[in-house]
C-alpha cells in the first residue's frame, strides 16, 4: 500500500476511534486469520463489576467486614477493587463520592492475579481469590470452597475476604458480559477466526463467562506470563495473532501478539503496549481494524 492509503485508512480509522499507530500496525491485522485471543475482565465484560452478594462464614457485621476489605482496596485500582469500594460506600450512606470513614492503612501490596494484602487498623487483611489465600498461608475450609463453587457457576467471580488470617466473608461480584460480544465472536468464527480466552480469573467463572458468548478455547487462572506464552504457542504454528486486552497483566501478551489490540478504557500500560486502541471500548472495532488493513493491503496485491 502506498502511504497515501496508510493515511487515508489509519485516518478513517480514528474518525471512527480506531487508533492505529502507524503503517506496521495497519498492515499487520490484516496477517490475522486464525487466532485472535480475549483477555476477559474489561475486555469481554464491561469491567464495570458490581457486588450482587456477601455470604459471612464468621461473626461479623457486613459494614464492619466491607470497612476492612474496602479500606485494603482502596489503594488498588482493579475493578473488582472498585466493586468492593462502591459497595462498601453504599453501606456506609448514599450519595457519598469517597469513603466516609477509613481506617488506617499500611503495608499495602498489590499481587497481579491474586488481590491483595494490607494492614488495617492493625489487622492483618486479605481479599482476593484462593491462591492468595494460599500463598499467605490462609486455610480455605470445605464449606468456603463449596459456596466458591456455587458462585463462579453462576458466572461471578467470589473474591475472598481474611481477617487476621482468616476467612471471613465471599463477595460474589458480578462483570456484565458486553452487549456485542457474542455477536462479535460469531462473526469472527464466520470469518474462519477462532477465538479464545485467556484470563486470570478462576475456571469457574471463565468457562461460564465463556459459554455465554460462545468461546470454546478457555485457558483460566492465568499468570500475565502465561498469557504470553500462549500467543507464543499459537504462534508456532505459523499463523499471525492477535491479542485484545485491557490490564497490566495483559501488556506482555500485547507486546509478543502479531497484533496486540487494547481497549481505550484500559490501562495506560495496556493502551502503550498495543498496536491498536479501540478507543469506543467496543469489540465490533477488533473486525473494525481487521477489514480496514485488509481493504488497504490487499489492494496492491
Ligand atoms: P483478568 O485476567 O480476568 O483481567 P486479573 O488477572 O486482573 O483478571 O485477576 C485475576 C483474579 O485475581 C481475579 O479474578 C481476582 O480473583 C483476583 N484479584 C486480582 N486483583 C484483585 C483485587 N484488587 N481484589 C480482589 N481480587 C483480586
Ligand atoms: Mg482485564
Amino acid at each position: 500500500a502506498t502511504p497515501t492509503a496508510v493515511m487515508v485508512a489509519t485516518g478513517k480509522g480514528a474518525a471512527q476511534g480506531v487508533l492505529i499507530k502507524g503503517g506496521n500496525a495497519l498492515e499487520s491485522a490484516q496477517k490475522v486469520v486464525k487466532y485472535i485471543v480475549f483477555d476477559k475482565t474489561g475486555t469481554l465484560t464491561s469491567g464495570e463489576p458490581v457486588v450482587v452478594g456477601t455470604k459471612l462464614f464468621q461473626n461479623v457485621a457486613l459494614k464492619v467486614f466491607f470497612d476492612l476489605v474496602a479500606s485494603a482496596e482502596v489503594n488498588s485500582e482493579h475493578p473488582l477493587a472498585k466493586a468492593i469500594i462502591e459497595y462498601a460506600k453504599s453501606l456506609q450512606g448514599t450519595g457519598c463520592k469517597d469513603l466516609l470513614w477509613l481506617p488506617e492503612v499500611k503495608d499495602f501490596k498489590s499481587i497481579a492475579g491474586q488481590g491483595v494484602t494490607a494492614e488495617v487498623s492493625g489487622k492483618r487483611i486479605c481479599v482476593g481469590n484462593t491462591r492468595l489465600m494460599a500463598e499467605n498461608g490462609i486455610m480455605v475450609s470445605i464449606d468456603v470452597a463449596e459456596q466458591l463453587k456455587e458462585t463462579e457457576v453462576m458466572a461471578r467471580t467470589g473474591v475472598l475476604g481474611a481477617i487476621g488470617g482468616e476467612i471471613v466473608g465471599l463477595i460474589a461480584i458480578a462483570d456484565p458480559v458486553k452487549p456485542e460480544a457474542a455477536a462479535v465472536i460469531s462473526y469472527l468464527k464466520s470469518m474462519g477466526i477462532h477465538s479464545l480466552m485467556v484470563t486470570g480469573d478462576n475456571w469457574g467463572t471463565a468457562r461460564a463467562i465463556a459459554r455465554e458468548i460462545g468461546i470454546d478455547n478457555v485457558i483460566a487462572e492465568a499468570q500475565p506470563s502465561v498469557k504470553a506464552e500462549k500467543i507464543k504457542e499459537l504462534q508456532a504454528t505459523g499463523m499471525a495473532v492477535a491479542m485484545v486486552g485491557d490490564g497490566i497483566n495483559d501488556s506482555p501478551a500485547l507486546v509478543a501478539a502479531d497484533v496486540g489490540m487494547a481497549i481505550g478504557a484500559g490501562t495506560d500500560i495496556a493502551v502503550e503496549a498495543a498496536d491498536i486502541v479501540l478507543m469506543k471500548n467496543n469489540l465490533e472495532d477488533v473486525v473494525t481494524a481487521i477489514d480496514l488493513s485488509r481493504k488497504t493491503f490487499t489492494r496492491i496485491r
